[in-house]
């Protein structure tokens, strides 16, 4: 069909709006937008904001930036200067393409219809006849040859997010435009580098699990077998190194020897979620051993409490373990995002519900904070804690600013946001041929084959999920709810009279249902105090409240005290007063918690008193203030923490 003079390209039926994951195996598949709309609650208005908000604003960013200028001087091949400074520019193209294929597909918006012709039109008439595509080594003046500098060249990172976009626009839109590029694309990488070809690796690990993906979607094996060859190879020192050791590339030891995740966050995670797809692909148990290992020393020592990944600006590394500071957690968001990637994969090849739960952590908290709430303003470092003289500095960026920014010179943030806000629907389900497993909680449709249900909730402010069944086969099918690790208490009832207990993990509940069958999950939003590993100095001595999967925090303009100053005693987390309002304008009412504090008095100006001269402080009852962490830095530039004193 057509619209204006623009050709449109639909999906040629619903079971083409597969999901971003399709594994050929593992414990369980997961479902597409096809078969899961979110109707409402929190994802439902981010989605929204994605659309109405961060994507008109980042096209403009976008087109101003010059992204798509590149693509056009790599076209004409004239002699321009190439926009940007770095060589992986095309990715906030590809990344931002992956969102629009969604977004288009869940309906026609001019300016993003215009906006992915032209893009996909110049990338497809930029690349080269052997299949090459990279407009800043295609760029005359930069006088580069293509794949001649592996470590930062940045080529298959490239490849990687091309590939990601192009299997998007095939399973959203039914537009194998992009996927014929991203083929030819890989058929030149699989050429130089696949089994007759150079014996290297990409400076920064993506392009692996673009790679199976690419195969799942084409069945060219080939790209499979690339994508095995780089994650085995890494690890063997084949890295030229420069200015960072060979630990920031993971290229200090081969992953399944890896003591623990290392090196730069957002390539760990990055190639982590590639192993896994590897792991799913060839059925290798002792990759797949490896991935668990690394998985749980992460979660046991080097995540934050929000789920952030990092904690080094220097390098945008992992830090060692338990070095978590909450001044300086970097957490890049992108760090996130690859996190989230790896542990879906993770949950869909173990159908262990452990994955979901940092998932669900990292999506509410390490995740959403990275954008404003008016959705144009981008944290790419997320800190746990705010100091009144602070300014935001990332690695990737000469100067500072007191909160979010509107993009970046290093722009790989924003659009792996909008990627992931149009995406959200595809990490909220998945089944096998008799089961639905709810992993993550909205108000959802949902359609798992012959099996229909209805979820109505609003989470995360409330704990309260009901489903209502449409449409059941009349045969026995297990529905199973996750119920995550904080959710103490928990209770599932079906019609009404009490089901299983519901322990961690899944509440499964296995019948022949009926059309109208309605499930009570019942997750307990109690106020939560969480204090550290004794052996994570940073945040020794300190609480961070929580309630259900979001994190809480303490910012300046909410309270009379200085934040700095407030000291909670053992058993005021138990009287925490929940209130639901509206406090951030824009976001409509959250639930804010009430505490009862004691406010210490201004410390002495000593910086290292003698410790036998210290004294028990002076305090003064009062009430804090704790609003969700995402939520945090959308009014004024002050100070916040997570973690409060309890001395
Ligand atoms: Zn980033």
């Amino acid at each position: 069909m057509t619209s204006g003079n623009t050709t449109v390209h639909q999906p040629h039926g619903s079971a083409l709006r597969a999901n971003a994951v399709v594994p050929g195996a593992g414990a369980l598949r997961s479902l597409g937008a096809s078969d899961v709309r979110l109707t409402g609650g929190l994802l439902a208005r981010w989605q929204e904001r994605n659309r109405t908000a961060t994507i008109p604003h980042s096209l403009t960013e976008l087109r101003g930036a010059g992204n798509l200028e590149n693509f056009r001087i790599a076209r004409d091949g004239t002699d321009e200067e190439y926009r940007g400074r770095y060589p992986f520019l095309d990715t906030d193209i590809y990344k931002t393409l992956e969102g629009l294929a969604y977004e288009l597909a869940r309906g026609e918006q001019p300016e993003v219809r215009a906006f992915y012709e032209e893009s996909v039109e110049l990338i497809a008439a930029a690349q080269a006849g052997d299949g090459y595509l990279n407009s800043y080594y295609q760029n005359m003046r930069n006088g580069k040859d293509a794949w001649s500098d592996l470590s930062w060249g940045h080529e298959l990172y490239n490849l990687g997010h091309l590939i990601q976009a192009a299997v998007a626009a095939n399973r959203q839109l039914g537009d194998d435009r992009l996927l014929k590029v991203a083929s030819a694309f890989a058929d030149n990488a699989y050429r130089e580098f696949g089994p007759a070809g150079r014996d290297q690796v990409c400076g920064h690990p993506e392009v692996e699990m673009a790679l199976v993906e690419l195969y799942r979607e084409t069945g060219n094996r080939d790209h499979l077998t690339l994508a095995k060859l780089f994650v085995d190879r890494r690890g063997r020192g084949l890295v030229a190194l420069t200015l960072f050791p060979a630990e920031y590339f993971q290229d200090g030891q081969p992953l399944r020897e890896l003591p623990s995740v290392t090196g730069h966050a957002v390539r760990m995670g990055y190639l982590a979620a590639g192993a896994t797809d590897v792991a799913v692909e060839t059925n290798d148990a002792g990759l797949l051993a490896a991935l668990v290992r690394l998985w749980d020393d992460m979660v046991a020592s080097k995540l934050y409490i929000t789920g952030g990944l990092g904690s080094r600006h220097s390098d945008e590394a992992i830090g060692d373990r338990f070095e978590l500071p909450s001044d300086r957690s970097y957490s890049e968001t992108c760090a996130a995002i690859s996190i989230m990637q790896w542990g879906w994969r993770m949950f869909l090849a173990t159908g262990e519900a452990k994955y979901v739960d940092v998932f669900e952590n990292v999506l509410y908290n390490a995740y959403a904070v990275g954008l404003s709430v008016d959705g144009t303003k981008f944290f790419y470092d997320n800190p746990l804690q705010r100091r009144p003289d602070h300014e935001q500095r990332s690695g990737a960026e000469t100067g500072g600013e007191a909160l979010r920014r509107s993009w970046f010179g290093c722009p790989c943030c924003p659009p792996n946001v909008i990627r992931w806000m149009s995406e959200l629907q595809d990490y909220v389900a998945a089944t096998t041929a008799d089961s639905l497993h709810v992993a993550n909680y909205a108000a959802a449709s949902i359609t798992a084959g012959p099996f229909a249900v209805d979820l109505r909730a609003d989470y995360p402010w409330d704990g309260n999920v009901r489903a209502v069944v449409r449409d059941a086969p009349h045969e026995e099918f297990t529905l199973a709810f996750r119920v995550p690790a904080w959710a103490a208490g928990a209770t599932v009832s079906i019609n009404g009279a009490p089901a299983v207990r519901a322990a961690p993990g899944w509440a499964e509940l296995r019948r022949i249902w009926q059309a109208g069958d309605t499930v009570d999950l019942v997750l307990p939003m109690v106020v939560r105090a969480h204090i550290s590993h004794p052996h994570l100095d940073a945040t020794r001595g300190s609480v961070a409240i929580a309630r259900g999967p979001l994190v809480y925090c303490a910012e300046q303009q909410d309270n009379a005290a200085g934040v700095d100053d407030l000291i909670l005693e053992p058993g005021a987390p138990a009287l925490a007063h929940e209130q639901t309002r509206g406090i951030v304008p824009g976001t409509g009412d959250v639930v804010v918690l009430s505490l009862p504090v004691r406010a210490a008095a201004a410390p002495a100006a000593e910086l290292y008193p003698l410790w036998t001269e210290t004294v028990r402080e002076v305090t003064e009852a009062q009430t804090a203030t704790l609003v969700p962490y995402f939520l945090w830095g959308n009014r004024r530039a002050e100070t916040m923490r997570v973690w409060l004193r309890t001395a």
